[in-house]
């Protein structure tokens, strides 16, 4: 049996959004966090000194498309989406939850590294988006199942389920990055997204909504969406803000897609200014939605792989605390991942998925985008990455 690890010294960021804890020692055991306090290490641990550094659980996004790889030919998109994967884990990002992805290459990625044939975070996966009739669905061929009137839509949920989905990601409203789609009005009847919802539950998986305008959103609350993803007009329903505090329903703020939408050339500029006005409404958003006590999770939704922290440090400019943002990317981001149980803080018997960084993020949030002061990355207690360079 593998000898105890023992982390000394470090300042921990449990990711519970509690109170950070001074030279605390983890022990860690057989890929899980053993024990998390007591000051003197096992007699026969190996024990790194962590001090002047700062561990914290893995970081979690939320909100990815992995299988979306910009210019890489279609022949070569194995060997791209290896290489996001090994970008991830470089970025401290050991959870992804991808909401959309071109057939089944996402699938096959987790059984591949299942398999140990590649390097990558924990995967969850929500397969094809589930819509209806919709631009969308041409401009993004291959990502979207289609699906019209109750018995489609409990299909659709069905095949997700069967290709191995983790969670149901649905369309409740059009898209910002789409020329033929409005965010208003909604895409799905009430109906529709009741029986997707309902469906979904029934067969133990959680749903997160794509709710940009003030509609679907309202919608998607009231049938029962797990996670309302982008939300950015929710200030203007401050009853869905409160019933989603109420219910627990988690908002993916997505703050870096609007700002890569509204910084990019690979857009129109009519496109690059409705990503800058609904970036400014998606802040009032995260501003209104912390005051009624919603919760908040980290989700970039835009490249690059690996600088997804990036939204952690936008996040906190939209009003959020350090401990809060930090939170967000830990603890908030794994419940609405549904990986709660396994990862997300620092708490005996959770996977050792954990960071350790070079400083104190409370006080430098930039810390952790850049890729050399994350001095040590864990997947169930072993060493994966050391300051920006995979260890294998
Ligand atoms: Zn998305």
């Amino acid at each position: 049996m593998a000898k105890d690890l023992a982390l000394t010294g470090a300042l921990v960021v449990d990711g519970t959004g509690g109170h950070p804890r001074e030279n605390a020692t983890i022990v860690l055991r057989d890929g899980r966090i053993a024990s998390v306090g007591g000051l003197v290490p096992p007699a026969d641990a190996e024990v790194i000194d962590l001090e002047g550094k700062t561990l914290l659980p893995g970081l979690i996004d939320a909100h990815v498309h992995l299988s979306s790889l910009g210019g890489i030919p279609q022949e070569l998109r194995t060997y791209g989406l290896a290489n996001a994967m090994r970008d991830l884990l470089k970025g401290g990002i050991t959870t992804v939850r991808d909401l959309g992805a071109y057939g089944d290459s996402l699938q096959r990625l987790r059984d591949a590294a299942r398999h140990g044939l590649c390097e990558a975070p924990r995967l969850v996966l929500c397969g094809q988006v589930i819509s209806a009739t919709c631009a969308g669905a041409r401009a993004f061929p291959g990502m979207y199942r289609e699906a019209n009137g109750v018995t489609d839509i409990r299909s659709a949920v069905r095949e997700q389920v069967a290709a191995g989905a983790d969670v149901i990601k649905v369309m409740s409203t059009g898209a910002l990055t789409v020329a033929g789609e409005d965010i208003n009005p909604a895409q799905l009847t009430r109906e529709e997204l009741v029986a997707l919802v309902e469906e979904a539950h029934r067969l133990g998986l959680p749903v997160a909504s794509h709710a940009e305008g003030a509609d679907g959103i309202q919608l998607s609350v009231e049938a029962g969406a797990d996670t309302i993803e982008h939300g950015e007009q929710g200030h203007l329903v401050p009853e869905a803000l409160a019933a989603m505090a109420e219910h627990g329903t988690i908002l993916v703020p997505t703050l870096s897609v609007f700002d890569h939408v509204a910084e990019s050339d690979a857009y129109p500029a009519w496109m690059r200014d409705r990503g800058r006005r609904l970036g400014e409404s998606a802040r009032l958003t995260v501003e209104a939605a912390r005051k009624q006590g919603v919760a908040i999770a980290m989700g970039a939704d835009a490249p690059p792989q690996g600088g997804n922290a990036q939204e952690l440090v936008r996040l906190a400019d939209a009003g959020l605390t350090p401990l809060e943002a930090l939170a967000a990317a830990t603890g908030v981001a794994a419940r609405a991942c549904r990986v709660d149980r396994q990862v997300g803080t620092v708490e005996p018997g959770k996977v050792a998925d954990l960071i350790v960084v070079d400083g104190n993020p409370l006080t430098d949030l930039t810390i952790l985008t850049d890729p050399r002061r994350l001095w040590l990355v864990l997947q169930g207690a072993t060493v994966t990455a050391r300051c920006g360079a995979l260890v294998s």
